[in-house]
């Protein structure tokens, strides 16, 4: 046999070695990995030339090409404001969190008992939001500010039950991308915005909620109250625009009667990435928390009683409520929640206060030097941010300090914005100054700015976590002491169906932190951000060759969000053509919970598509639905291959049989994975995808997120991709909408996609595809006679996951598959996907990194799990005190061991060596927590389990 050709890095990211593949293949009786593939893939749709893509770099070349595009990047000294500030990361966070893959190679939290870690922390970020924004209950996390506050616009619908259809009022001081998205969304589903200047005017119109920027994008600082009241008096709601740094200094909104704050959280300590990725927060009053969108972080307790830390309310979750979901969000921002969160254990109140402080005398310090200098300010009261009005010369004035190394904001002709922050020095103070024109300026710390009535009385971050981590040794005790708790890739395989997680090469992450990348402020001019936004072009152009379509948008900054984007295309695409009428979409049953969220947000009706015996569409009944809304017909959505993790045959009649009726064909691109190299499904009959760079293009699952979805779409929806009123290429300003805040998204993590295309080339990624697949089949292979394997195509072959089957062995022995699911913790792995897209199954996707002897690992534990469920079937362990009920164990539970079966069976089965995972908590409680909902840090005394 053939070894696949492999570049050098190529063979460090697929784990199996060229002999495991041999032995593996064989196992299926194939005698090569385009024999299986031939087999597997259905001819109709595959792909038979060469991916157009550069020749593979190695991991050194690949760096000295990184390094050569950032060298093209100027960041300078940002002082343009708009909610992105330059921020000190400190290191210790920086290198122990954002740069440690125990936290950013982490899973979603979904299996509490091994995510205590970050569960913890992001608390402390929920905390440290609900502290700032004096309102009782803050999720973890929302995406970025424009999408929060878009959120927030459905969350004011949702909490009338949509019985209030007043306008919504905007206030137009809030930063020009929140409105843009704040239009798009609302666009989407009908809301009607009523534009109003809150500066200059109250609130006079009957509307059924207000959006206040509080401080303003242009810096000035104006009491909300009477906007509040107003609002309240004509029974809406008011949602607030919040920096959380300027909420150190100033009354927090929910002392001022706000129903819900949003902002970004990017200040504190996330890098500014370019726009992105940084975590955005929402918090809401009491009676507000079950409409909340996104991911709550509660508290409950475990099998002995012990509190622990899980998601909280996942039942208002898309994937189970799929079109009656409260919000399309899926992947958030844990990674940046973490480090905001930390930045705040680190500095704690007093340091915060004296940050906001800092930054605020900068500002005005600025300010009284201008008007010493002649030049008149705009706003006597603000916090970080001073507009000079300079007639006439704007242009030159900005120009002046660029030429210095400074990038302000120029409003207009005859105004500039200058934003302090933390980074900000009095060096930087008289740059500015001089490009004002301002030639000897004084520099006197004199009076503040902000006004009196509106400062910050109250105390914030009472809890111990904000004061007991002020030393470097204790905050890198306290990061090391959360990230052992976690299971992340970095201990073992996780074996996640649908969400390939897969190696995040260090080579791909490396750039991200350089400053030349991080350091960017998303609006600095075109010419001084050149090495990126060739980057990013480059990039959006190879994912356009890989999945056959026209054009690619980065800017969905999740895949939740491409898939929002990709059905805006569509419906704007039917519009253009006089199709106002089309606006069904149809989904099958076995679809991902955000396809049906994001039709809904899109302004789209669901009808769903029924699946066949194999879990494949059914053609037939897709025909009828068809039919029956002809005229009505927008687009249908399918996963490729299907949830199930098989290809079906049946693909390109169904995009044909969609066409025909005047539809167009969504293809959700999460399972990629089981595509790349060898289909294209712009080419097999999509009009449109999003991918999961988070997925298939190694970007980090950060515990959570960041994540990128962009939309790939053919050409005649390529005018619809999302455009951004600030984007650097003025062709692309006007369109469909901005779908997020910054025009290229979470473009800071986009050199890590960029890197991995790099050096795998086409064949790497080819051959990735191959050995995925045939890692999929060799777990099936391993496991079919133990666990009933649900689907398989034409030859008895799956894609890129397997589904397997527990609930016939639930039916005779009472054992779950949530059992096997925790019983995993015990042997060192992380769960599968669990009862997604079937209900008591489990979905295994292996992918192409993880090494023979790990597959080995896991196959051999689920068959020695599969011998305990035997156990239990024949009475061998008593029926409701065996090892897979009391799964998982925790330590603790050897003080006092009380269960019929041994210490060994317990914590040491077959397998498990010195090495062990031990989970810190048992099998946490759900329904307990969800009932008694605690969603910020409770007092320690709750954690002292000893006097109890
Ligand atoms: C992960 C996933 C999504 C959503 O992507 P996010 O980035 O989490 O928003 C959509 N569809 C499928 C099939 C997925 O697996």
């Amino acid at each position: 046999m053939e070894p696949p050709v492999t570049t050098p890095f190529a063979a460090r990211h697929i784990g199996p070695r060229p002999s495991d593949q041999s032995a593996m293949l064989e196992r299926l009786g194939y005698d090569s990995l385009d024999a299986l593939m031939d087999a597997a893939v259905p001819g109709r749709i595959r792909h038979n030339e060469a991916l157009a893509l550069p020749d593979a770099l190695d991991e050194r070349s690949a760096i000295a090409r990184l390094r050569e595009l950032a060298s093209r990047n100027r960041p300078g000294i940002a002082m343009i404001g708009l909610g992105y500030h330059p921020t000190l990361t400190p290191a210790v966070i920086r290198r122990n969190v954002l740069e440690d893959p125990a936290w950013y190679t982490a899973y979603t939290p979904y299996q509490p008992e091994i995510s205590q870690g970050r569960l913890e922390a992001l608390l402390n970020f929920q905390t440290m939001v609900a502290d700032l924004t004096g309102l009782p209950t803050a999720n973890a996390s929302l995406l970025d500010e424009g999408t929060a506050a878009g959120e927030a616009l459905t969350l004011i619908r949702r909490a009338s039950r949509g019985k209030d259809l007043r306008p919504i009022a905007v206030d137009a001081r809030l930063a020009p991308q929140t409105l843009a998205v704040l239009r798009t969304r609302a666009e989407a589903v009908g809301i009607e915005l009523h534009d109003v200047d809150l500066g200059a005017t109250g609130l006079d119109a009957d509307v059924a909620g207000v959006v206040i920027a509080y401080p303003a994008a242009d810096g000035a600082v104006t009491d909300p109250t009477s906007v509040i009241e107003a609002v309240h008096a004509g029974g809406g709601l008011a949602v607030v625009v919040s920096d959380p740094l300027a909420l150190v200094a100033l009354a927090s909104p929910g002392s001022m009667g706000a129903d819900i704050v949003v902002g970004s959280t990017q200040r504190f300590g996330v890098p500014m990435f370019y726009g992105g990725p940084h975590a955005a927060y929402m918090a809401v009053r009491d009676g507000l928390e079950r409409h909340l969108p996104g991911r709550l972080v509660g508290v409950s307790v475990d099998a002995a009683g012990v509190p622990a830390y899980r998601l909280a309310l996942q039942t208002r979750e898309q994937h189970i409520r799929r079109e009656k979901a409260t919000s399309n969000i899926c992947t958030a921002q844990v990674l940046l929640a973490v480090v905001a969160g930390m930045y705040a254990v680190y500095h704690g109140a007093e340091g915060l206060r004296q940050i906001a402080l800092t930054v605020h005398q900068h500002a005005a310090t600025l300010a009284d030097a201008l008007r010493d200098g002649g030049v008149d300010i705009v706003h006597e009261e603000f916090f970080d941010t001073v507009v000079a009005r300079v007639p006439g010369r704007a242009r030159s004035v900005v120009t002046a300090a660029r030429t210095s190394g400074i990038h302000l904001w120029q409003v207009d002709g005859d105004h500039v914005q200058v934003a302090c922050s933390e980074a900000t020095t009095l060096e930087h103070l008289e740059l500015v100054l001089r490009a004002f024109g301002v030639a000897a300026p004084t520099l006197l710390t004199g009076r503040a700015h902000l006004p009196e009535p509106l400062l910050r009385r109250d105390e914030i971050l009472t809890h111990p976590v904000f004061s007991e981590h002020r030393s470097e040794t204790q905050l890198l005790r306290y990061l090391r002491k959360l990230s052992d708790r976690d299971y992340a890739l970095d201990r073992g395989m996780i074996p996640l169906g649908s969400c390939t997680m897969k190696l995040n090469a260090t080579t791909e992450m490396e750039p991200i932190s350089w400053p030349e990348f991080a350091e960017l402020h998303p609006f600095v001019p075109a010419e001084d951000a050149a090495g990126m936004t060739e980057l990013i072009e480059t990039l959006e152009g190879w994912l356009a060759e890989v999945t056959g379509y026209a054009a690619v948008s980065v800017q969905p900054n999740a895949g939740s969000q491409g898939e929002f984007a990709g059905l805006l295309a569509i419906r704007a695409y039917h519009r253009s053509r006089g199709d106002d009428a089309r606006d069904i979409c149809l989904i099958p049953s076995s679809a991902h919970g955000t396809n049906a969220a994001s039709a809904v947000m899109a302004g789209m009706r669901v009808v769903i598509v029924a699946a066949g015996e194999s879990g494949e569409v059914d053609l037939d009944d897709l025909r009828a639905k068809c039919e029956q809304h002809r005229d009505e017909l927008a687009a249908i959505m399918v996963t490729y291959p299907s949830t199930h993790g098989v290809y079906e045959e049946g693909i390109a009649e169904l995009c044909d049989i969609v066409h025909e009726a005047g539809g167009q064909v969504y293809v959700d691109g999460a399972n990629l994975n089981a595509l790349l190299g060898h289909a294209r499904p712009g080419a097999f009959g999509g009009d449109v995808s999003h991918l999961n760079l988070h997925k298939t293009f190694c970007i980090p699952h950060g515990g959570g997120g960041p994540g990128v979805g962009p939309v790939a779409v053919a050409e005649h929806l390529a005018p619809f991709l999302p455009s951004h009123p600030l984007h650097p290429r003025s062709d692309r300003r006007e369109g469909v909408g901005a779908i997020s805040a910054a025009p290229y998204g979470s473009a800071g993590i986009l050199p890590i996609p960029f890197a991995y295309i790099s050096m795998m080339g086409g064949q790497g990624l080819t051959d990735a595809t191959s050995v995925a697949v045939l890692s999929a089949n060799y777990v099936a292979a391993r496991l079919r006679d133990a666990f009933p394997v649900l689907y398989a195509g034409e030859h008895g072959l799956v894609a890129h996951e397997c589904i397997l089957d527990v609930r016939e062995l639930t039916k005779r022995t009472g054992v779950s598959v949530e059992d096997v699911a925790k019983r995993l913790i015990d042997y060192g792995f992380h769960a599968p996907t669990m009862s997604f897209p079937v209900a008591g199954t489990l979905m295994v996707e292996p992918t192409e990194s993880e090494d023979l002897a790990e597959l080995d690992r896991f196959c051999d534990a689920m068959l020695a799990i599969r011998s305990e469920i035997d156990r239990v079937a024949d009475g061998a362990y008593a029926a409701d005190d065996h090892p897979l009920a009391n799964a998982p164990h925790a330590a603790r539970e050897l003080l006092e061991w009380s269960h019929a079966y041994s210490v060994a069976e317990g914590v040491f089965p077959a397998g498990v060596t010195q090495d062990k995972y031990w989970p810190p908590v048992g099998r946490i409680d759900q329904a307990y927590g969800d009932r008694n909902l605690v969603c910020s840090c409770p007092p320690v005394e709750a954690f002292d389990t000893v006097s109890g």
